[in-house]
Protein backbone atom coordinates (compact mmCIF):
# COMPACT_ATOMS: atom_id res chain seq x y z
CA UNK A 1 0.00 0.00 0.00
CA UNK A 2 0.97 3.15 -1.05
CA UNK A 3 0.08 6.15 1.07
CA UNK A 4 0.38 9.99 0.19
CA UNK A 5 -1.06 13.08 1.81
CA UNK A 6 -2.10 15.98 -0.45
CA UNK A 7 -3.64 18.77 1.22
CA UNK A 8 -6.16 17.74 3.68
CA UNK A 9 -6.27 14.23 2.16
CA UNK A 10 -5.19 10.87 2.17
CA UNK A 11 -4.97 8.66 -0.69
CA UNK A 12 -4.46 5.20 -0.38
CA UNK A 13 -3.19 2.84 -3.70
CA UNK A 14 -3.62 -0.65 -2.84
CA UNK A 15 -0.97 -3.08 -4.16
CA UNK A 16 -3.06 -4.34 -7.49
CA UNK A 17 -3.02 -0.70 -8.69
CA UNK A 18 0.75 -0.68 -7.84
CA UNK A 19 1.31 -3.98 -9.88
CA UNK A 20 -1.12 -2.56 -12.76
CA UNK A 21 0.79 0.56 -13.20
CA UNK A 22 4.25 -1.11 -12.56
CA UNK A 23 2.92 -3.53 -15.54
CA UNK A 24 2.44 -1.13 -18.03
CA UNK A 25 5.31 1.14 -17.41
CA UNK A 26 7.14 2.63 -20.32
CA UNK A 27 10.62 1.04 -20.12
CA UNK A 28 11.86 -0.12 -23.36
CA UNK A 29 11.88 3.60 -25.46
CA UNK A 30 9.78 1.83 -28.43
CA UNK A 31 6.98 1.54 -26.44
CA UNK A 32 3.83 3.74 -26.60
CA UNK A 33 1.69 5.56 -23.36
CA UNK A 34 -0.79 3.18 -22.01
CA UNK A 35 -3.16 4.26 -19.35
CA UNK A 36 -6.62 4.10 -18.01
CA UNK A 37 -8.96 4.88 -15.57
CA UNK A 38 -9.00 4.31 -11.35
CA UNK A 39 -11.65 3.65 -9.52
CA UNK A 40 -12.12 3.28 -5.49
CA UNK A 41 -13.81 4.46 -2.58
CA UNK A 42 -14.10 8.34 -0.74
CA UNK A 43 -14.78 8.24 2.77
CA UNK A 44 -18.00 10.36 4.29
CA UNK A 45 -15.55 13.16 5.21
CA UNK A 46 -13.93 12.65 2.06
CA UNK A 47 -10.48 12.74 4.03
CA UNK A 48 -9.57 9.45 2.64
CA UNK A 49 -9.33 8.32 -0.98
CA UNK A 50 -8.91 4.68 -1.47
CA UNK A 51 -7.45 3.83 -4.97
CA UNK A 52 -8.68 -0.43 -5.26
CA UNK A 53 -9.07 -0.62 -8.55
CA UNK A 54 -7.10 0.99 -12.16
CA UNK A 55 -8.39 -0.11 -15.44
CA UNK A 56 -5.81 -1.97 -18.13
CA UNK A 57 -5.15 -0.30 -21.22
CA UNK A 58 -7.71 -1.17 -24.27
CA UNK A 59 -7.77 -1.93 -27.83
CA UNK A 60 -9.62 1.28 -28.62
CA UNK A 61 -7.35 3.53 -26.96
CA UNK A 62 -5.36 6.21 -29.10
CA UNK A 63 -1.76 6.57 -27.88
CA UNK A 64 1.56 7.31 -29.61
CA UNK A 65 5.28 7.22 -27.65
CA UNK A 66 4.17 10.64 -26.27
CA UNK A 67 0.22 10.79 -26.36
CA UNK A 68 -2.08 8.90 -25.01
CA UNK A 69 -6.67 9.21 -25.41
CA UNK A 70 -8.23 6.75 -23.85
CA UNK A 71 -11.56 4.98 -25.50
CA UNK A 72 -14.82 6.87 -23.73
CA UNK A 73 -17.03 3.89 -24.15
CA UNK A 74 -15.12 1.25 -22.62
CA UNK A 75 -14.63 3.06 -19.11
CA UNK A 76 -18.00 4.23 -18.89
CA UNK A 77 -18.51 0.22 -19.16
CA UNK A 78 -15.93 -0.69 -16.57
CA UNK A 79 -17.33 2.61 -13.92
CA UNK A 80 -20.48 0.74 -14.53
CA UNK A 81 -19.36 -3.13 -14.07
CA UNK A 82 -17.35 -1.91 -10.61
CA UNK A 83 -20.16 0.01 -9.38
CA UNK A 84 -22.57 -3.10 -9.83
CA UNK A 85 -19.69 -5.76 -8.59
CA UNK A 86 -18.92 -3.52 -5.81
CA UNK A 87 -22.32 -3.19 -4.29
CA UNK A 88 -22.17 0.57 -5.06
CA UNK A 89 -18.76 1.36 -3.02
CA UNK A 90 -16.42 1.62 -6.03
CA UNK A 91 -16.80 4.89 -8.22
CA UNK A 92 -14.50 6.51 -10.74
CA UNK A 93 -12.09 8.71 -9.49
CA UNK A 94 -9.87 9.63 -11.90
CA UNK A 95 -6.73 9.13 -14.87
CA UNK A 96 -3.76 7.24 -15.00
CA UNK A 97 -1.26 6.85 -18.06
CA UNK A 98 2.68 6.32 -18.57
CA UNK A 99 5.06 8.47 -19.47
CA UNK A 100 8.56 7.22 -21.39
CA UNK A 101 10.37 9.42 -18.88
CA UNK A 102 12.03 9.21 -15.91
CA UNK A 103 10.26 11.95 -13.60
CA UNK A 104 6.81 12.00 -13.58
CA UNK A 105 5.97 15.31 -15.16
CA UNK A 106 2.17 15.71 -16.36
CA UNK A 107 1.99 17.40 -19.67
CA UNK A 108 -0.07 21.06 -20.59
CA UNK A 109 -2.27 18.43 -22.26
CA UNK A 110 -2.56 16.29 -19.62
CA UNK A 111 -3.44 19.44 -17.31
CA UNK A 112 -6.26 19.90 -20.21
CA UNK A 113 -7.92 16.64 -20.10
CA UNK A 114 -8.00 16.43 -16.58
CA UNK A 115 -9.41 20.06 -16.27
CA UNK A 116 -12.41 18.63 -18.85
CA UNK A 117 -13.04 15.22 -17.14
CA UNK A 118 -13.96 17.25 -13.90
CA UNK A 119 -15.99 19.72 -16.19
CA UNK A 120 -17.75 17.11 -18.42
CA UNK A 121 -18.19 14.16 -15.37
CA UNK A 122 -21.80 13.16 -15.19
CA UNK A 123 -20.88 11.82 -11.58
CA UNK A 124 -20.21 15.60 -10.34
CA UNK A 125 -17.50 14.67 -8.56
CA UNK A 126 -15.59 17.38 -6.68
CA UNK A 127 -12.01 16.49 -7.20
CA UNK A 128 -10.40 14.19 -9.96
CA UNK A 129 -7.25 12.12 -9.56
CA UNK A 130 -4.62 12.30 -12.23
CA UNK A 131 -1.56 9.54 -12.06
CA UNK A 132 1.64 9.81 -14.64
CA UNK A 133 3.64 6.55 -13.92
CA UNK A 134 6.87 7.50 -15.46
CA UNK A 135 10.12 4.79 -14.92
CA UNK A 136 11.70 6.06 -11.69
CA UNK A 137 8.75 8.19 -10.23
CA UNK A 138 4.89 8.32 -9.55
CA UNK A 139 2.69 11.63 -9.71
CA UNK A 140 -0.36 11.70 -7.83
CA UNK A 141 -2.51 15.01 -8.60
CA UNK A 142 -5.36 16.07 -7.13
CA UNK A 143 -7.62 18.48 -9.00
CA UNK A 144 -10.44 20.16 -7.69
CA UNK A 145 -11.36 22.36 -10.51
CA UNK A 146 -8.34 25.25 -9.77
CA UNK A 147 -5.69 24.11 -8.16
CA UNK A 148 -3.97 20.60 -9.03
CA UNK A 149 -2.33 19.64 -5.78
CA UNK A 150 0.26 16.75 -6.14
CA UNK A 151 3.16 14.60 -4.64
CA UNK A 152 5.60 12.51 -5.87
CA UNK A 153 6.69 9.03 -4.67
CA UNK A 154 10.26 7.96 -5.64
CA UNK A 155 10.61 4.18 -6.74
CA UNK A 156 7.21 3.18 -5.77
CA UNK A 157 8.21 -0.51 -7.03
CA UNK A 158 9.51 -1.07 -4.05
CA UNK A 159 6.06 -0.87 -2.64
CA UNK A 160 5.35 -4.08 -4.72
CA UNK A 161 8.12 -6.43 -2.35
ZN1 LIG B 1 0.91 12.60 -20.11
Amino acid sequence: MITVEIRDKHVFLTKTVIDLFCRFQQIEQREKERGGIVLGQISEKEHRILVCRASVPGGQDRNKRRYFHRDRKKAQQIIEYEFYNSGGKNTYLGEWHTHPANRAIPSPQDIHMITEQLATNEMKVEFILLFVVAQEELFVGLYDGQTMSFATVKDFRDYLT
